[in-house]
């Protein structure tokens, strides 16, 4: 059922009146301000500055954002919706007198339909106890990333989240079947389809899905699960250039039937400072250029086990690989993927960074990552950077760290620097961390003036006071 809340009487109100307003409404629960508000919902894992916000609430239901949206509508007063906070582009980072709007309270599986194969969860519920859930029921849920113990499912489908099993299955958008989300006017829109199929018009849903919370809050949604699997065949291999590697890639492609789950891409650089800095083992020797992490997950993986290996054995003979480590167990599977997710803990160790989240067709991602070697070696000595990512999809993240501290300048010229070369290859300046704050100054390279005409078109027809995260993807 749709529902449209009914509007208080309009116009910009000072922050005293929101607070009040919101505190006044029985059916908002705790509203909090000033210092009552943690540290923790000032920030993302960006980093990226924002303002103070007025106010946090912590909804535990759809009827509670609908009103807590009803009345900032009313008031006009700004609203940042925050899933994990482990958004890179600093999109759930509060604005000057906002209200925070916290989906942690709106979390748990609401429904798991075993005969359509969809699970209907609420937006606050942690990626990692989704997965989980499928687990249990003999699915998979095929979204996955490093963050997945603390990011939420609305903040995954408000970014459009990628991650390591876009290969194979698609980025959040390929895994939504339905949705619910509040419009800023406090309107619910409930979209919760079940069906692959629907072609009964525009599927409005794609307006919430990787819009960072900047047309709506998502409240519930209708994921799409697919079989289980019981573990994989996985690999790390050591390519002698860029070339080979996308040769294997290929190889492995069509030998294995499409059913690559993940090849995660890491330069020398990275792997050597995941196996020095971050502390993880080392299979390999650190002195190849190139480290490729296969996978191919299945419900019953030792029967792939022959065909993974002669399919190893034949990029062995051609020069594809130079040397490679097959994990034997599941422990040994999850120590290779802990050299991927080390990146949590190099982000802490090369503090300060700049982390690039970027794409270009695969043709010409060893050019990007060549150019961007010589720019930083010709124009930034002493500069340090690790390249590393889902290039079977396209996508490259650059860690740039050790950075002089507070030289937002340097910073800058870098992030220039980088993102001419992405835009010169038709690449894109965010892969999948989304525009938030920080990327907002690049999004034209990325997107032409026709679309990003349209872009306000439809911001301005969905929320024409632009409360919902305003500053966000574009200027407010
Ligand atoms: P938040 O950071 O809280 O918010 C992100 C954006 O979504 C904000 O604009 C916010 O306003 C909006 N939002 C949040 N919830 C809602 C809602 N219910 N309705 C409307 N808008 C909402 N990302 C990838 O894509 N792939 C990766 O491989 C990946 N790896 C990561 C690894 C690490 C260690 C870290 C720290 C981050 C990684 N990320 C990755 C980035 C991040 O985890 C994703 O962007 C994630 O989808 C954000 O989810 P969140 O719940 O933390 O959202």
């Amino acid at each position: 059922m749709n529902i449209t809340a009914s509007e208080p009487a309009s116009g910009p109100w000072n922050p005293k009146r929101i607070l009040a307003a919101l505190r006044a409404d029985a059916s908002i629960g705790e509203v909090l301000a000033g210092a009552d508000i943690e540290a923790r919902y000032l920030n993302d894992w960006s980093g990226e500055e924002g303002g103070r916000p007025l106010a946090l609430v912590r909804p535990h239901d759809t009827a509670e954002i609908a009103r807590v949206l009803s009345l900032c509508h009313a008031g006009r007063c700004p609203v940042v919706p925050q899933g994990g906070l482990t958004g890179l582009a600093g999109g759930a980072t509060p604005i000057e007198g906002c209200v925070l709007v916290s989906l942690e309270r709106m979390s748990g599986v609401v429904e798991l339909d075993p005969a359509s194969a969809t699970m209907t969860v609420l937006a606050g519920t942690p990626l990692q106890v989704v997965q989980e859930a499928a687990q249990a029921a003999g699915f998979l849920f095929a979204l996955d990333l490093g963050a997945r113990g603390s990011c939420q499912i609305g903040g995954n489908i408000a970014t459009n989240a990628g991650g390591n099993r876009v290969i194979r299955y698609g980025m959040a958008r390929d895994l939504v079947l339905g949705l619910e989300a509040v419009l800023p006017d406090g309107t619910v829109l409930s979209m919760m389809n079940k069906m692959v199929k629907n072609n009964a018009g525009p599927d409005l849903k794609h307006l919430f899905i990787g819009t960072e919370g900047t047309l709506g809050i998502i409240t519930q949604a209708v994921l799409r699960l697919h079989p289980g699997v019981s573990g994989a065949n996985t690999a790390l291999v050591a390519a002698p250039d860029f070339g080979s590697a996308i040769k294997l890639l290929r190889h492995a492609q069509h030998l294995l039937g499409g059913r690559v789950s993940a090849f995660e891409m890491m330069w020398q650089d990275y792997y050597a400072a995941a196996t020095t800095a971050g502390g993880i083992a080392a299979p390999l020797p650190a002195t190849y250029p190139l480290y490729v992490l296969l996978d191919l997950q299945a419900a019953a993986p030792e029967e792939d086990a022959a065909r993974f290996e002669a399919m190893l054995e034949h990029a062995l003979a051609e020069g594809w690989i130079a040397d490679a480590a097959v994990a034997q167990s599941h422990t040994q599977t999850q120590a290779f993927w802990e050299l991927r997710d080390a990146i949590s803990e190099m982000l802490r160790t090369f503090a300060p960074t700049i982390n690039f989240d970027v794409s270009a067709p695969i043709s010409g991602i060893e050019e990007c990552v060549a150019r961007m070697r010589e720019a930083l070696a010709r124009d930034f000595p002493g500069v340090r950077a690790i390249y590393f990512g889902h290039v079977g999809d396209g996508n490259v993240h650059i860690m740039v760290g050790s950075l002089p501290t507070d030289d937002r300048k340097t910073e800058q010229r870098i992030e220039a620097a980088f993102y001419a070369i992405v835009r010169s290859l038709s690449g894109s300046v965010s892969a999948e961390h989304g525009i938030g704050l920080h990327k907002r100054p690049w999004l034209h390279y990325s997107r032409n003036p026709a679309e990003l005409s349209l872009i306000a078109t439809v911001k301005r027809a969905i929320d024409p006071h632009g409360i919902m995260n305003p500053g966000k993807i574009l200027a407010s």
